[in-house]
């Protein structure tokens, strides 16, 4: 017997907090697809019993995600329709949608996105910062080295930054961004569409102080000012000072320095002589060979 029609797996954006923001379209799909697979079943509860919408639900999360995700295919490619949606957004950002998404679509499975409600554009919209060109960094690492690669590799970014931070860890990252970037200009957008939405402006130092005087609490998006002027010595001047040299000298080449002129220019900042670069180069190259 030949094998039946696939199933659909359905990408549903859901409100990041505010019930309203949601399209006609996720709420019949909801309501017409065989299941529906929510990151945080108890969030997703409650949307559905507002709209009245009784689909049966299951979990896919972080911690499930290889085991129900191989179920969530076997259903698929038995033939039902399957709604993916995320605790808030849309799913895939910064989520594990993205892993299932993967897995559908090597298994021959038809994906539909469903636009809707994400955290990431209302907050550089609502910003007031440059939003034509924008860069999304997600979560930065955890991992304290790892941290500060990252900011270093951003430090020479043109395009607005945008990333997500856990209220936590939000006067951390703000103290690095200053450490690492200069006082740029910044915005935090904290609880977006929800009732205690707040929007601060300022630059990364006054936002610093703000929030040392009042802890951080709830969900939040930083935005903050690409560099602007050029030349090394804007920001700190000395953004680079977290990278390894070999790793400065790949940022300057990315930035679209020739080869030989970064590792002339890291060697002069550095004051390194540019026969230890060179060495430095080849045995990094050796590795990833
Ligand atoms: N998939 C989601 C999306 O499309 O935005 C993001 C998921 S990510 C696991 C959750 C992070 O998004 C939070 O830690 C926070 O940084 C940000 N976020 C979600 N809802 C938010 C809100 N209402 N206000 C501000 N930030 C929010």
């Amino acid at each position: 017997m030949e094998p039946g029609p696939k199933g659909v797996l359905y990408l549903c954006a859901t409100p990041i907090g505010n019930l309203e923001d949601i399209t006609l379209r996720v709420l019949r799909v909801l309501k017409e697809v065989d299941l529906i697979a929510a990151e945080d079943t108890r969030y997703t509860r409650k949307l559905l019993s507002h709209y009245d919408i009784h689909t049966p639900l299951t979990s896919y999360h972080e911690h499930n995600r290889h085991r129900k995700g191989e179920y969530l295919l076997e259903r698929l490619l038995a033939g039902q329709n399957v709604a993916l949606v995320s605790d808030a957004g849309t799913p895939g950002v910064s989520d594990p949608g993205e892993e299932l998404v993967r897995a559908a679509l090597e298994q021959g499975i038809t994906v539909v996105p469903l636009p809707g409600p994400s955290a990431l554009l209302p907050a550089i919209t609502v910003s007031g910062l440059p939003s034509g060109r924008f860069v999304f960094e997600g979560f930065l690492p955890k991992k304290n080295k790892e941290r500060q690669t990252r900011l270093s590799l951003l430090a020479g970014e043109t395009r607005t930054i945008v990333l997500y931070e856990a209220p936590h860890r939000l006067l951390k990252t703000l103290d690095q961004f200053l450490n690492v970037l200069g006082d740029r200009r910044a915005c935090a957008a904290r609880e977006l569409t929800k009732r205690f939405e707040e929007i601060h402006r300022g630059t990364i130092s006054q936002l610093r102080d703000y929030f040392s005087a009042n802890p951080p609490r709830g969900e939040f998006v930083l935005v903050i000012e690409g560099k602007t002027g050029a030349g090394e010595d804007s920001g700190t001047g000395r953004e680079w000072n977290f990278l390894a040299p070999e790793e400065h000298v790949e940022l300057l080449t990315r930035e679209g320095l020739h080869p030989n002129e970064a590792i002339k220019k890291v060697a002069r900042l550095r004051n390194i002589p540019r026969r230890d670069l060179y060495k430095l180069m080849n045995k990094e190259k050796t590795k990833k060979t």
